[in-house]
């Protein structure tokens, strides 16, 4: 509504507009700043990067992210004021370096437009090729280069991009008429189609356009050109890059709007002294350091990416070309020694001539950038802070994937490209839509596809992996799936994909839509069925990489280990120690739980000491395991802490039981009846007689058990806890039975005992569950204190242990100081504390109400899953100085889940704290975590 205010207040900004003085949006490559990706987009800054430093880049300008973010911005669909003279401006500039011109009939200059954000995306948006092609200009190339298939061909891909891209004109029309003409003309592939093909295919494509359109394909080159840049810039808001963006939680402080790049162009379809290609510095799967890349003789770019024939290895070009191929492995070095990083780059050959058509960070799976970070450090190229920040903790959980079991004796039913490691298994789709589909719906699914192509991005991502038929290491469905650490197996050319039928034929196979296969990006093999996987080794170039990280890192790193093999499996992991053992879970082994419920059933502290004296041994025993085996590294143990009745089954199960055993006691009353009556006759069968529970015996047996539930259903009654997450548990437990924590803290002081005597260096740690109050520590500490002499007195040895308690009550947060006297050590058990300091009981509250909190950004995190640092964390920062302030020497750690979480240990590390502990695979994260935590300390001093 325009009230007469607003309207001046817009007629006022209008004269402030007209006012301001026009603003560069457009950068030639020569001035544009290389460093200034969030303005320039990254291709864009590195193209003007690269012209700098000297590289053969064609020449060019950008126009920059600012000018997209206005034009949307813009409810005219205009480009803002002076982008169009500025553009011209830049295109003179491109004419006198090329001494082409742009739309001339003599000598034409074309250009690409392509796109390009803060944040490389791969595929997100469209490039179009060949721009300023008419009707003139065609014949003008065509007298002026003598090669008319050649201009023919430029011709039809730029007809068909321009009219996708920019016009809007669906693929599949061209797709339809490009298949038509090859298959009347009886070729398989691009490069066989003659001029006349070409020509009759570029006739076709105009006539579709005009069809689809209602005009004429644009004749103007600079219509073309203005075109084209506002189809770039909408491309912004197109469905695959918001998509995108949304999965990879790409926020507009990342990358904001694309910048569009102009570019003259040059020809990798020139003839066989032409050709184009992809290269990455190293090996982008193993990161191995050498060259790795693809190449086509006599295409254009988009071929190699789009898998349109199978390209070859770089490595042939020595033969091919070698002359170029000595000039490409020094732009390989080139890049790498500027950018001190792995380059994924383009190149073009036009008549022998080499030209970088763009550069970029390399995307690389995780076993590769381990291996590059330590590979580059020890070359010196970076250093070792630099080798360890280069990694997202996170991405190293990639390396814990699974690989196929080496013993598989099954023989792969078609073999393809290795272009993504790592094994998976699941059901065959053949389009993405099926894939996201039967993905949602929790199946595991392979994606196989001739080829994939941008719009297939939703298909990967509810996919285990991706299968394709065509294209190599470098099409876009390797690029997507290495990024993405997917596995891949690419350009499997044995399989013929049929997603009409929803099937695909491997020879005389077929495999229908759900049927199972596994694939090994690994290798590139493909197998039917489902193949076992085996838990991954760490390589050398890992363990280094943590060595360096540990040597850096202030936080130590422990894990949660509850038996002997957890804990053999964490140090192999490279756990400093044990930070959580939870003793609960030792007493539910099958042999043992028999013996817990005698304890519980137990109705005096007699008849409970027999069953304790039971497991005593039992616990000892696997004490001595784990602490030898983390000798001399601290275990840290905690006390039995759910309450007692989960070891007994539920009063459903047990009244379904004793139904179940009366029953049977009626039935085997009947049939000793029977053979009492039998007996009468001599005509009982002495075996038959035996058989239990047939007999008197029987029946005995069977009143005992009644008897042993009705026992444990009075129990289960008698223990009945409304809410037992805030019941009967932990410390209060020890203190209202005392005789199992002390049997627990017997069993560990004597496994320490004999291991000391033993000459081994362990470290036992005891820690209290659930305490909210000092005085809990001082009656718990009596008992230990007393066991503790006790066995020093009978095994004359000093026992060496500590004696700590778990932070994860809120009270004991808040009377730190006090319970810091009592203890040697603190442990945040993050869990319940976030429990507690929410008051959400966390399963009713993932399940519940989390997710919509969620989704109307009430809390944007999960607690449970990162922790809630404004609120969680402040009662950490306050247990911590105020349990330091009464005992300096306090040792305080976390044992939460959130030990394992990046941002979790980066605040650990802020609050200064000893250790994190977290679940044996998590801990190389964080090890890596605690590294980056210090090395980011200068960045973060917020706290
Ligand atoms: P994408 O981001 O999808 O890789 P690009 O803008 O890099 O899109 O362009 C697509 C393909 O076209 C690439 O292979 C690129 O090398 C090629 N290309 C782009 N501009 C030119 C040009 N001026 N001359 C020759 N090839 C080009
Ligand atoms: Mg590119
Ligand atoms: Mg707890």
């Amino acid at each position: 509504m325009n009230t007469p205010d607003t309207l001046e207040l817009r007629k006022e900004a209008a004269v402030l507009h007209k006012e301001e003085p026009v603003k560069k949006f457009v950068f030639s490559f020569k001035e544009g700043d290389g460093k200034n990706k969030q303005l320039l987009g990254g291709k864009g800054a590195n193209l003007c990067e690269m012209t700098q430093i000297g590289l053969n880049v064609p020449p060019g300008f950008v126009i920059s992210t600012e000018a997209c973010l206005t034009y949307l911005a813009n409810p005219d669909h205009l480009l803002p004021a002076g982008v169009l003279t500025q553009v011209n401006e830049q295109m003179l500039d491109v004419e006198e370096a090329t001494g082409k011109v742009f739309g001339d009939a003599e000598n034409p200059l074309l250009v690409s437009v392509r796109s390009g954000s803060a944040l490389s995306m791969p595929g997100m948006m469209d490039t179009i090729l060949n721009l300023g092609l008419n009707n003139k200009t065609l014949r003008g190339l065509i007298n002026q280069t003598g090669n008319e298939r050649f201009c023919y061909d430029a011709y039809r891909r730029f007809i068909q991009l321009f009219g996708k891209v920019a016009l809007g004109v669906p693929d599949e029309k061209f797709d339809k008429i490009f298949e038509d003409v090859k298959r009347k003309a009886g070729v398989k592939l691009d490069i066989g189609l003659s001029t006349e093909n070409l020509q009759e295919i570029s006739e076709r494509f105009l006539q579709v356009v005009r069809e689809h359109t209602g005009r004429p394909f644009p004749e103007d080159v600079y219509e073309q050109l203005e075109i084209a840049i506002k189809a770039v810039f909408n491309s912004w808001m197109g469905k695959r890059a918001i998509d995108y963006r949304r999965e990879f939680n790409i926020t507009p402080q990342m990358a904001n709007g694309t910048a569009v790049n102009i570019v003259a162009m040059v020809f990798g379809n020139m003839g066989n002294d032409s050709a184009t290609g992809v290269a990455f510095t190293r090996d982008p799967g193993t990161g191995e350091n050498i060259f790795f890349g693809e190449y086509l003789v006599n295409a254009q770019g988009e071929d190699v990416v789009a898998g349109i024939r199978t390209p070859k290895a770089v490595l042939q070009l020595k033969e091919e070309m070698p002359d170029l191929y000595r000039q490409l492995e020094e732009l390989r070095d080139k890049l790498e020694s500027h950018y001190r990083e792995i380059q994924d780059f383009e190149f073009t050959i036009e008549k022998g001539v080499l030209y970088c058509l763009q550069t970029r960070n390399g995307k690389m799976n995780a076993t590769a950038m381990v291996r590059t970070s330590v590979e580059m450090a020890k070359e010196k190229l970076i250093s070792k802070t630099e080798a360890l920040l280069r990694l997202k903790p996170e991405t190293l959980e990639q390396l814990l994937h699974p690989r196929l079991d080496s013993l598989h004796k099954t023989t792969p039913l078609a073999q393809g490209l290795p272009a993504s490691p790592g094994a998976a298994s699941g059901q065959c789709v053949f389009d993405a839509d099926r894939a996201e589909l039967l993905g949602r719906a929790d199946h595991k699914v392979i994606l196989i596809r001739e080829e994939t192509k941008p719009e297939d991005i939703h298909g990967f991502f509810a996919s285990q992996g991706i299968l394709t038929s065509r294209g190599g290491k470098t099409s876009h469905a390797a690029v997507v799936a290495r990024g993405m650490g997917k596995p891949c197996v690419a350009g499997a050319e044995g399989i013929r994909v049929d997603v009409k039928l929803r099937q695909a034929k491997i020879g005389e196979r077929t495999l229908h839509e759900g049927d199972f296969i596994t694939i090994d990006g690994g290798s590139g093999f493909v197998y039917q069925g489902v193949i076992p996987t085996v838990e991954p080794t760490f390589s050398d170039e890992l363990k280094t990489l943590l060595q360096w990280a540990d040597e850096v890192a202030q936080l130590k790193v422990m894990a949660n280990a509850d038996t002997p093999e957890a804990a053999q499996k964490a140090l192999n992991y490279g756990a400093m120690g044990i930070g959580l053992c939870r003793t609960e879970r030792m007493f539910n082994a099958p042999d043992r739980l028999p013996i817990v419920v005698e304890m519980i059933l137990a109705n005096t502290e007699e008849e409970r000491l027999v069953a304790l004296n039971q497991l005593l041994p039992i616990q000892k025993q696997d004490f001595k395991e784990i602490l030898t085996t983390m000798a001399p590294r601290p275990v840290t143990v905690r006390w039995l802490d759910p309450p007692i009745h989960e070891f007994l089954p539920t009063e459903d199960e047990l009244r379904e039981e004793l139904a179940h055993l009366r029953h049977l006691k009626d039935t085997a009353s009947g049939v000793t009846n029977l053979f009492n009556s039998f007996r009468l006759l001599h005509a009982y069968d002495e075996d038959t007689k035996a058989a239990l529970p047939f007999n008197e015996k029987g029946v005995e047996l069977i009143d005992q058990a009644i008897v042993k539930k009705e026992q444990m259903l009075k129990k289960v009654h008698d223990l009945y806890e409304v809410n037992p997450m805030l019941g009967h548990r932990g410390v209060r437990l020890g203190l209202t039975y005392p005789e199992i924590y002390k049997m627990q803290v017997q069993a560990v002081l004597e496994a320490a005992a004999e291991c000391q005597q033993a000459g081994i260096d362990v470290r036992p740690e005891i820690m209290v569950p659930q305490v909210c109050n000092a005085e809990e520590l001082v009656q718990v500490k009596a008992y230990v204190q007393e066991i503790k002499e006790n066995i020093e007195r009978e095994k004359e040895i000093k026992l060496v242990f500590k004696f700590g308690t778990m932070i994860e009550v809120v009270r004991a947060c808040v009377t730190a100081d006090e319970l810091a006297k009592e203890v040697e050590f603190f442990s945040f058990g993050t869990n319940d504390l976030t429990q507690a300091t929410f008051s959400f009981s966390r399963e009713d509250a993932e399940n519940k109400f989390l997710p919509l909190y969620a989704e109307k950004n009430i809390l944007h995190n999960n607690p449970f899953e990162i922790l809630d640092v404004n609120g969680v964390g402040k009662l950490m920062k306050v247990a911590v100085e105020w349990g330091r302030k009464s005992n300096p020497e306090l040792k305080v750690g976390i044992c939460g889940e959130h030990g394992g979480q990046p941002d979790s240990i980066r605040f650990c590390h802020q609050l200064g704290l000893t250790y994190v502990s977290c679940s044996g695979p998590r801990v190389p994260v964080a090890r890596l975590a605690a590294a980056h935590a210090k090395l980011g300390e200068a960045k973060n001093s917020s706290l």
